[in-house]
């Protein structure tokens, strides 16, 4: 059976056919998975708090939780549009919220697995950001803030993220192959998945003389890409194929 991997969603009622195509995804060929893991950044808009109604919020929230209640495990690892989210949104929708990084088991194999955003360490105004919301004592203070207050500065967040984005230059956006090489000694692994930079790819290479693995999920601003890993397999693929292949 399959396991899959999906991350960078960014859903939005901007993109109601791509609503659509992760309640297609998540009522078809997810049923019969063995797991699905969502690897971050499912929301378009920052996340403002698990009591956060911004549309499609619900209704994304709603598709997890049946999908959950179907019996299939899924797993929730934070992106950096969700550093407001926690243990809280798997009471909501029944999704196990994982640490970044996490290692998991898959047929024998462990695998790192993290959004992806802390792979990017020459940006270092974004790492500031995102070691100040790790704090517990920002996001409290944060999450202490009423709804109204968060929903507007998670809001506001985003043109000035979007912004910032488009002035750094291209290798200060992507994963630093020195932080990749730490993350799978710290955890001694040969294999990492992750999502946050929207380059598709399974780059293979060598670490330490072994044989290594990195594979990047797609986001789905265009054509969306997920990874579908049955036994040792591993397939980086359409959403809309794996979708129609199953009905
Ligand atoms: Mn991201």
């Amino acid at each position: 059976m399959d396991t899959l991997f999906i991350s960078d969603l960014h859903l939005s009622p901007e993109r109601p056919e791509k609503l659509e195509l992760f309640r297609r995804l998540l009522r078809g060929p997810a049923r019969k998975a063995d797991a699905v893991y969502i690897l971050g950044d499912l929301f378009e808009e920052f996340w403002a708090g698990n009591d956060d109604s911004t549309p499609p919020a619900a209704e994304i929230v709603d598709e997890l939780k049946q999908l959950t209640a179907a019996g299939i495990p899924c797993a929730f690892l934070r992106g950096n549009r969700e550093l407001a989210l926690d243990a809280g949104f798997g009471a909501l929708t029944g999704c196990r919220v994982l640490p970044d990084p996490s290692v998991i088991e898959l047929d024998g194999t462990r695998i790192l697995i993290m959004h992806g955003d802390r792979l990017c360490t020459r940006d270092w105004s974004y790492q500031w950001f995102r070691a100040a919301m790790e704090t517990a004592a920002v996001r409290g203070l944060y999450l202490a803030f009423p709804r109204a207050l968060r929903t507007m500065l998670a809001h506001g967040l985003r043109p000035l993220m979007v912004r910032s984005m488009k002035t750094k230059a291209p290798e200060i956006v992507d994963a630093d192959h020195g932080a990749i090489s730490a993350a799978l000694r710290a955890h001694a692994v040969t294999e990492l998945i992750h999502g946050h930079t929207h380059r598709p790819s399974v780059h293979e290479f060598t670490l330490d003389g072994a044989p290594a693995r990195r594979i990047v999920l797609g986001d789905w601003y265009g054509d969306p890409l997920m990874l579908v890993c049955s036994g040792p397999h591993r397939r980086l693929m359409r959403v809309e194929e794996y979708v129609a292949e199953a009905t």
